[in-house]
């Protein structure tokens, strides 16, 4: 091979990735005797794989990301010009599409004043783990360290962000993980009966009150931050309880405690806002995100944080320890912002929240009315086009359907061609629910041809 790819080229790329290739996520024994999935070439909401199978992705690349939907040639327009210009240059200087983009960024988030670029969303978290270490050290004699992150939410693969994950199956074989992270409780009423105390009304305000508690238990004075996604993904796709949100910020700011929130999911578009915390009318201290930044079209996260946060790294310039002491090497790479103004600038001129509001309302009512005809399906629910529809054995009783049954569901509207996901229950071994975040494009008729292969899969599977 001399690099090109050719069509009939592709049985030898797959004998390349099945020597070579080390799958994300993946147990590879399978693949000594399948053939691994390799997707090929993509547009709009479609995406062709090596047979030229042609599957609508309700799934935005896997992993909630392609925003925007395949092929944007406008996309890739911006970032060769920019990536011939300049492509990068690391460190310490800035460069143009990073500058207008943060620029852009801080005009959708209201309170918010710094851009802090990287590439993962793991990494971005990092970010905001290191500078709660950092004015701990500086301000509080190291003791408001202690990051609090709650069950079944998740915030990257590193070993620290692990030690922040509460989807505990997946951290199993992983540890130790770094001092300093503390649990607290989820807040999904659906399974409210699984916790103790939990109260018929106002479920919100008792599910953030309980976490109040946790921090009394550690003592506020060793807490620097709280770390949240605004709307859980892989732990659920847990829509807060009304209320939650509010008495979350009351309580940070009563006990001077960052508030973190993760929007490597949520951010940009995905539930029809910009931001998922912003349907909830709070101010957050920082906001990590990275998927639907630029899309996938370039590897871009980045670190916000409001002018409080970063004056506490500047106001000492004569002690040559007291600025922010991290780079991120690809944080350099022009590649991400110039990618990432463009995306917004598609969002913007083709009205894709508008569209996600009201195509997310569509397709959770089509989730409802697929669980007026499946008993399997406990509870539709989401926000915007990041939607969820939880599995179990039976209604009363709730019991998580086994990852087994689930995975059926998933396999079979595969086959029929419609690529949709599962999220991780913190259980071992449960994988309850179906997850839906198709790229905010998304038409009537891809969600039909979405439920509708839902339906017939539900009808096969437990029919
Ligand atoms: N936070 C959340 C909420 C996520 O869902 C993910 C990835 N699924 C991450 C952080 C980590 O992002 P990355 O894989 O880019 O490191």
């Amino acid at each position: 091979m001399d690099g090109t790819f050719k069509d009939n080229d592709i049985s030898h790329i797959v004998e390349a990735d099945r020597a070579h290739v080390w799958h994300h996520l993946s147990q590879h024994k399978p693949y000594e005797t399948t053939d691994p999935r390799i997707f090929v070439e993509g547009k709009g909401m479609r995406i062709w794989d090596q047979k030229g199978k042609e599957h609508i992705d309700a799934v935005a690349g896997g992993v909630w990301t392609v925003n925007v939907g395949y092929g944007r040639e406008s996309i890739a327009d911006v970032v060769r010009e920019q990536l011939v210009k300049l492509n990068f240059f690391g460190g310490s200087a800035g460069s143009i599409p990073g500058a207008i983009f943060s620029e852009m960024l801080i005009s959708k988030m209201p309170g918010m004043s710094r851009v802090y670029y990287c590439s993962s969303g793991s990494e971005a978290n990092e970010k905001a783990f290191k500078m709660v270490r950092q004015i701990a050290v500086k301000r509080f004699g190291g003791k408001k360290h202690k990051i609090l992150y709650r069950d079944r939410d998740y915030h990257g693969s590193t070993i620290a962000c692990m030690g922040a994950g509460g989807q505990y199956e997946r951290n199993a074989h992983y540890g130790p993980f770094p001092d300093g992270f503390v649990s607290v409780p989820h807040c999904l009423e659906y399974r409210k009966h699984e916790q103790a105390g939990a109260p018929d009304e106002n479920y919100g305000v008792w599910a953030a009150n309980e976490i109040e508690k946790v921090i009394l238990r550690e003592g506020p004075e060793t807490i620097g931050a709280l770390c949240l996604e605004p709307v859980t993904a892989g732990g659920g796709v847990i829509t807060p309880p009304d209320g939650y949100w509010e008495r979350i910020r009351e309580i940070c700011d009563q006990y001077e405690i960052l508030l973190h929130i993760d929007e490597v999911v949520c951010g940009v578009g995905r539930t029809g806002t910009w931001f998922g915390y912003q349907h909830f009318g709070i101010k957050p201290d920082m906001v990590s995100m990275a998927k639907g930044v630029a899309s996938g079209y370039a590897a871009i996260s980045c670190l916000v944080t409001t002018e409080t946060v970063f004056d506490m790294f500047k106001d000492d310039a004569s002690d040559p320890l007291n600025y922010f002491r991290d780079i991120s090497t690809f944080g350099g790479c022009t590649a991400g912002p110039a990618a990432a103004i463009e995306n917004m600038k598609i969002i913007e001129r083709e009205n894709l929240l508008e569209n996600t509001i009201a195509m997310g309302d569509y397709m959770l009512d089509q989730l409802n009315a697929l669980s007026d005809k499946h008993a399997v399906i406990g509870q539709a629910r989401g926000k915007g086009l990041f939607l969820g529809a939880e599995l179990v054995e039976d209604r009363a009783s709730k019991t998580p359907m086994s990852e087994k049954m689930v995975g059926a569901v998933v396999a079979d509207c595969m086959q029929q061609g419609v690529i949709i996901g599962a999220t991780n229950r913190s259980v071992p071994g449960k994988n309850n629910t179906l997850c839906f975040s198709p790229a905010l494009i998304a038409t009537k008729d891809d969600i039909d041809q979405i439920i509708g292969a839902v339906d017939g899969a539900l009808g096969r599977v437990f029919g």
